[in-house]
């Protein structure tokens, strides 16, 4: 079995609320698709599929005519997600959405001046004393005297500046773990809100990095002390109204099931396990 990871999607989670963390993370409990996850993942699969045209075919129109074929091939892996919709009126305005924001990226972007290093890279890497790490990347730009730039394409709109440095935690574990694969920090992060046609961008150092690390680390120790005691608190914030656990909530009434064995043993192995004398 893959060895589990942490990413920076769930380490987001641990932070906002320990016992939804738990039941995403360790209990891998289902979770019904929202139809704007859904536009997300159709909006990133056009924006990916974009780059594999010819720079000069790659227009507005082009992208525009991407959609439908992404849409049946989603829909091809997973039917039950037209049960998102109740009605064909349903699934042509949430699709006009998904062409609107399509259509703001080339308000952003010339994707005809652009030719991405990477597109969805998967990297991997241990930080630390053998803390695994995982994570997907939108694009992976590189310049001709080598400086890397990440971008993250985002379907919402961009947040307000008490709230940046949350939304930039995920470029910088991004950042982090180009820097420790490849021994180069990146130059750049971005990224680009494709809800209101903004960008926010970051450039970091080794410093920010280092200190970024260690509150990865920090975190980390945080998680293990938790799932060793078996003890996740649930933690009422404004995004509850989002989560899919409520039922099983104390906060929301619900009662809270055992914890998966199995599941805490798996999250236990994102750190190595110390070689015999290492
Ligand atoms: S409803 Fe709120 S408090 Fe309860 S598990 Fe979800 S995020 Fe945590």
């Amino acid at each position: 079995m893959r060895r589990a990871a942490i990413s920076a999607s769930r380490a987001k989670d641990f932070k906002q609320c320990p016992l939804m963390f738990r039941y995403r993370t360790i209990d891998r409990l289902a979770e019904s698709p929202r139809p704007e996850a859904v536009r997300g993942t159709l909006v990133h699969a056009v924006l990916e599929r974009l780059f594999d045209l010819p720079a000069h075919d790659r227009t507005e129109g082009a992208a525009l005519n991407l959609v439908d074929p992404q849409w049946a091939s989603l829909l091809s892996g997973q039917p039950e997600l037209l049960t998102l919709f109740a009605t064909e009126v349903e699934v042509d305005a949430w699709l006009a959405q998904v062409r609107a924001l399509v259509s703001n990226y080339f308000r952003m972007e010339n994707p005809r001046r652009l030719e991405p290093a990477e597109r969805e890279r998967l990297v991997e890497v241990e930080i630390g004393d053998g803390i695994l790490l995982r994570g997907y990347i939108d694009r992976v730009d590189r310049a001709l005297n080598g400086a890397t730039r990440i971008v993250d394409y985002k379907t919402g709109k961009s947040p307000s500046e008490r709230f940046s440095a949350d939304a930039l935690f995920q470029m910088r574990f991004y950042a982090l773990m180009l820097w420790r694969l490849e021994g180069v920090a990146p130059s750049r992060l971005q990224l680009v809100y494709l809800g209101d046609g903004r960008t926010l961008t970051l450039d970091p150092d080794e410093p920010d990095l280092e200190r970024f690390q260690a509150g990865v680390e920090a975190l980390w120790r945080q998680i293990e002390e938790t799932a060793l005691s078996g003890e996740f608190p649930a933690r009422r914030s404004a995004l509850c109204p989002w989560c899919s656990f409520q039922a099983v909530c104390p906060v929301f009434g619900g009662e809270v099931p055992p914890v998966s064995p199995e599941g805490i043993s798996d999250l236990l192995g994102v750190r190595r396990a110390a070689t015999p004398g290492g």
